[in-house]
């Protein structure tokens, strides 16, 4: 196994997490990922071990431990064969909450958020005709007496067919406006349609028509939608490249391990340059966004306003170099590596979720670089 010299400090939480995922090895993904379930048995442990709670405030239930811990608990999921989408948005997407919500709506749900019983998966923005573009919304929100009536039409929205609580951003008078949505408050009206992936995203349409919700639903100031989610932006970009991360490392110490043992032409394939360049700028790729990762996480955990920036090169560097990873261990194992067998050919699925970088190229050449607006 490659190792991983950065932040020795969260050593423990590394192997508590691995403690945690001890029963739930490839073949336990690779099941799932046959059947496009929900990975119950694990998320019921990853409850119990305390780990939901690592980005809430103690006084809402939780360990308020920080984004590196949430980093290591994605990273090492994702490296031990698995897909840690579910735990990932459980941990994160209550920092809309967290931060904007009001103190009702803390105190009602934070704490079942905390230990699992109540599932916080689902963030429902992206539309059929705007998908990188917010700025036209379809799906609006009018005020009537004391609430709201929504109709929504949203697609590519991930979990919502297990989430209780979602987050919806619809276009009101004021501008884009978030509101919360408790499946068990509203689940009848929202019409929910798998849409098939590559992966076991569990991604699907939602459709809601002239539904009435109290004024209590919504999360954050009117026409603050869009700022409000964009406030949880670069801890979900360093999540998401340690996510990125562990699907890179998962493939390379797979890759290394048979590149040492399989032989043909009398010795091991890794005595070839052919495998063992492609397998050497590969983890030079993932130490690099490693150490951007690292470097992105001190500057979120120190709310410096260049964590954008920083999380953005960390979020494309660790995707791309699972991209690359994914094509040494392509070469690595050869044919078997689209066999399910090897897990390789689901990782390499799993990969393909991050390679989506335009927008935080955009981000970053405007941000950082100062090159003029493009939109
Ligand atoms: C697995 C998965 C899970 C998802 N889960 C969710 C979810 O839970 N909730 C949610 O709201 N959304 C979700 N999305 C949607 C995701 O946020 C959108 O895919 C994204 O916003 C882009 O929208 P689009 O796919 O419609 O692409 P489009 O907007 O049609 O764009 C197509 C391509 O053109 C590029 N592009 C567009 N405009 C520009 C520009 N001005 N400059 C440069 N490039 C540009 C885009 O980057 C993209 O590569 C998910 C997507 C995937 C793949």
């Amino acid at each position: 196994m490659t190792t991983n010299a950065y932040a020795p400090e969260l050593e423990d939480v590394r192997r508590a997490v691995r403690a945690s995922l001890a029963p739930f090895g490839p073949e336990y993904w690779r099941q799932l990922d046959s059947e496009r379930a929900f990975p119950e048995a694990l998320f019921a442990a990853m409850g119990r071990a305390g780990w939901f709670g690592t980005l809430i405030p103690e006084r809402w239930g939780g360990a308020d431990v920080g984004p590196a811990v949430a980093s290591v608990v994605v990273e090492e999921i994702n490296r031990a064969g698995g897909d840690a989408t579910t735990i990932n948005a459980q941990m994160a997407i209550c920092g809309t909450l967290v931060r904007d919500g009001t103190d009702a709506q803390r105190e009602r749900y934070l704490p079942g958020v905390a230990d699992g019983s109540i599932r916080f998966l689902s963030v429902a923005a992206t539309e059929p005709d705007s998908g990188a573009d917010m700025s036209t919304l379809e799906s609006k929100g009018r005020r009537y007496g004391e609430g709201w009536v929504l109709s929504a039409s949203k697609v590519l929205i991930s979990l919502a067919e297990h989430t209780r609580l979602l987050i919806l951003l619809v276009s009101t008078e004021e501008g884009p406006t978030l509101f919360l949505l408790d499946e068990e408050d509203v689940g009848g009206a929202l019409e929910v349609q798998p849409i098939e992936m590559i992966t076991n995203r569990m991604t699907t349409s939602l459709y809601l028509d002239e539904l009435y919700v109290h004024d209590d639903c919504r999360l954050g100031p009117p026409g603050k939608g869009l700022a409000c989610l964009m406030k949880g932006f670069a801890p979900r970009r360093v999540l998401a490249a340690a996510e990125a991360l562990g699907h890179a490392r998962f493939m390379l110490d797979r890759s290394l391990a048979h590149a040492k043992e399989r032989e043909t032409f009398g010795r091991p394939i890794g005595q070839n340059q052919g495998v063992q360049y492609p397998l050497t700028r590969a983890y030079a790729s993932v130490e690099a966004a490693d150490l951007m990762r690292w470097d992105a996480l001190r500057l979120v955990e120190a709310d410096d306003p260049a964590a954008g920036g920083r999380s953005a090169l960390a979020k494309i560097l660790a995707s791309e170099a699972a991209w690359e990873t994914a094509r040494a261990a392509l070469t690595t194992f050869g044919g078997w590596a689209l066999s399910a067998d090897y897990h390789i050919e689901r990782k390499l699925r799993d990969a393909t979720v991050f390679v989506f970088n335009n927008l935080l190229l955009s981000y970053v050449a405007e941000r950082v670089l100062e090159l003029p607006k493009a939109y």
